[in-house]
């Protein structure tokens, strides 16, 4: 049997070590130089004023929450086809969680199904406070128009964009927070970039950023300004909020920096991998990927569809059979509406059908920047077999 083939992996350059081990070398091992040169390499690839590293988006998105005032009683919706972190997030601040159903083409939050649930919650009055759309698979979601429903309906934004740095929308960075209140990056290793673990939450707004950077280190500061009182000397500090170590190392900073370097070169080769699949799965019983026109996408994932009325194997039967054969393909994502946890707040299946007819027939193919040639054509191979076609 061929090598095993990940889903995703991580691409390490013999400068990313060098890079880290420097660090190692050096005076500081966190909170030195290295973190904010990473943010400042991150805030100007994408445009935006305030970059803050932390030590994972699931951090950054509990920080995100509480900077916009998230409680207890408040709302936040998110898309029910994401990772348990863009919805957990809410659930850690004391607010209701609740999901809106995924457009069928996108598998990104449906802005018609946004619509018509901000129409029902203002007539209940229970608005969202926060809407977290999540820009799945690297693709933007449709940002002008949930931008036009946040004027109209008073919620913020948070982009949940852990897959899609280094992609576009509207022909600009992703991450620029021109449609958003807060974008959050994930640097975890099958991610775009990697900082091992990390994150990092951005923003135009210089307010939010600094009640960001006071959340992620136990809500202490050394800024005069910011004290009840004149300092009692050079050694003081004040802790004037309940904050957290969400921090980032300069370890992880100097990988990322170093990353920051070939981030367009890994979303090109994705691209091109990407091209390649769309091309030999032509002909098959699946659906590939849409892209929207509006957008770039940084390919984080290549999630088919099964058409099942064309198999005479079932989705898992596929599955189990790419797995045998040392395809390491995925599914992104179980509906987090239908996890225990989330049951127990009342929700059951049924209730975000189009993200629960995607999670029956959607498999992540194999998609990473070093993936062979020979290596893909394995996986289409398998996928063949797979499906007994
Ligand atoms: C990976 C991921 C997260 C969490 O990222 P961590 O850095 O592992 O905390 C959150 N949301 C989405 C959509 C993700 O894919």
């Amino acid at each position: 049997m061929a090598d095993y083939i990940p889903y995703g992996r991580q691409h390490i350059s013999e400068v990313d070590i060098q890079a880290v081990v420097e660090v190692l070398r050096s005076d500081w091992l966190t909170q030195g130089p290295a973190v904010p040169r990473f943010e400042q390499a991150v805030a100007q690839y994408c445009g935006v004023e305030h970059a803050l590293a932390m030590n994972s988006a699931t951090s950054a998105l509990h920080i995100a929450c509480l900077a916009l005032g998230l409680g207890q009683g408040d709302n936040l919706w998110t898309s029910p086809n994401t990772f348990v972190a863009s919805a957990n997030c809410g659930l850690y601040c004391g607010a209701q969680v609740d999901f809106v159903d995924i457009d069928s083409r996108t598998y990104n939050m449906s802005v018609s199904a946004l619509e018509a649930k901000l129409i029902e919650a203002e007539r209940q009055g229970q608005l969202p406070k926060i809407v977290i759309p999540v820009h799945f698979a690297g693709q933007s979601c449709e940002m002008k128009s949930i931008r036009t429903l946040a004027d109209r309906y008073g919620f913020k934004i948070i982009e949940d964009a852990s897959h899609a740095i280094g992609g576009k929308y509207l022909d600009q960075p992703i991450g620029n927070c021109r449609y958003a209140d807060i974008t959050i990056f994930s640097f975890h290793p099958v991610k775009i970039i990697t900082t091992a673990e990390g994150g990092m939450a951005l923003t135009g707004n210089a307010e939010l950023a600094s009640r960001m950077a006071l959340l992620r280190s136990h809500g202490i500061t050394r800024d005069p300004a910011q004290m009840t009182h004149e300092a009692d000397g050079s050694w003081y500090y004040q802790q004037i909020a309940l904050g957290y170590n969400y921090r980032m190392t300069d370890l992880q900073a100097a990988l990322g920096e170093s990353q920051m370097s070939r981030l367009d070169e890994f979303v090109s080769q994705r691209h091109a991998l990407a091209a390649q699949y769309d091309k030999s799965l032509a002909d098959m019983p699946v659906i590939t990927p849409w892209q929207h026109p509006d957008t770039y996408s940084g390919l984080h994932l290549y999630p088919i569809r099964l058409k099942p009325e064309e198999l005479s194997v079932s989705h898992s039967e596929v599955f189990d059979s790419l797995r045998a054969q040392g395809i390491g393909v995925n599914l992104h994502y179980i509906p987090v509406h239908t996890q225990p946890y989330y049951q127990a707040f009342g929700f059951k299946p049924g209730d975000f059908p189009e993200a629960e007819r995607y999670y029956a027939e959607a498999i992540s193919l194999p998609m990473y920047p070093a993936l062979a040639c020979e290596q893909q054509a394995c996986v289409t191979d398998a996928l063949l077999k797979a499906m007994q076609i």
